[in-house]
């Protein structure tokens, strides 16, 4: 098993005609590595009803970098993060502040080198309920004792809300934590298939599969669940795909059509 994946990772670095480049580690490589058939193999043992396939921002064929382990999803935010830094450091914006809940730590490397590569005067702090090697512990639910209102001009928070007890109340917190014309990345699991969100406080991790997909999930939403939540707690919604970002970036990443990134923004009182 292992002496195939070192075969594989081979394969995918020194081969000719690298025809990708991850916009995480910069490498040019030739294929990314499909999902791990851990989730696969159960989703199908425990009978999960929908099409893995229909899933959105999930490319089971090119899902991670052989190099930095980037998923897609982590290629894709850096393509708007790398947009962001460059602002940042063009329009000489002072004390900007990012907040970045369950990192990823490819993503966690990439950002911190570009902010140090580019000399920003940029904060980045980390945070996670019950990661370790993180700079702040906190519930997303219940953030007021350790961050202020209007604090953060930018959050990541990816693939957190499909995991939280009351994903409504730690949207309404996102939202008192981010600065007037603030915005963030806020990603979940969406499967296209789903016409109603499902959710329950069970605990039993097969019907977990069944039901959500993974089993520490307690919900899966619909999209357009998902996105009237987002409105509901005060945030403007935008989509960005292929269109946004350009073919040629979203070829070299190994994104798909189906790869679309949600940024929240709180509008400013004017
Ligand atoms: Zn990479």
């Amino acid at each position: 098993m292992i002496k195939k994946l070192a075969k594989k990772l081979l394969r995918c670095i020194f081969f000719t005609g690298r025809r990708y480049c991850c916009s995480v580690c910069g490498w040019h490589i030739k294929e990314y590595l499909p999902l791990s058939t851990f989730y696969t193999e159960n989703l199908k043992k425990y009978g999960f009803k929908y099409n893995i396939e229909h899933f959105e921002t999930l490319n089971l064929a090119n899902y991670s970098c052989p190099i930095c382990a980037a998923s897609d999803r982590d290629r894709l935010y850096a393509l708007f993060i790398g947009k962001l830094l460059t602002q940042i450091q063009n329009r000489k914006m002072q004390n900007f502040s990012i907040l970045d809940f369950a990192p990823s730590k490819p993503l966690t490397n990439y950002i911190r080198r570009n902010i140090k590569k580019l000399n920003l005067p940029v904060l980045y702090r980390t945070a996670d309920l019950y990661a370790e090697k993180v700079d702040d512990k906190v519930d997303i639910m219940n953030m007021m004792g350790i961050y202020k209102n209007n604090q953060f001009d930018f959050f990541i928070c990816s693939h957190v809300l499909e995991h939280v007890k009351d994903d409504k109340k730690a949207l309404r917190e996102l939202y008192q934590i981010l600065k007037p014309n603030g915005c963030g990345i806020l990603m979940t699991p969406i499967n296209l298939d789903v016409e109603t969100t499902d959710e329950s406080t069970t605990t039993d991790e097969e019907e977990r599969w069944r039901r959500f997909g993974q089993f520490d999930h307690i919900r899966l939403y619909s999209k357009s669940d998902y996105l009237l939540r987002i409105n509901e707690a005060g945030f403007f919604v935008r989509q960005l795909g292929k269109e946004y970002f350009g073919k040629n970036f979203f070829d070299v990443n190994g994104l798909s059509d189906k790869n679309i990134l949600y940024v929240v923004e709180k509008k400013g009182s004017i």
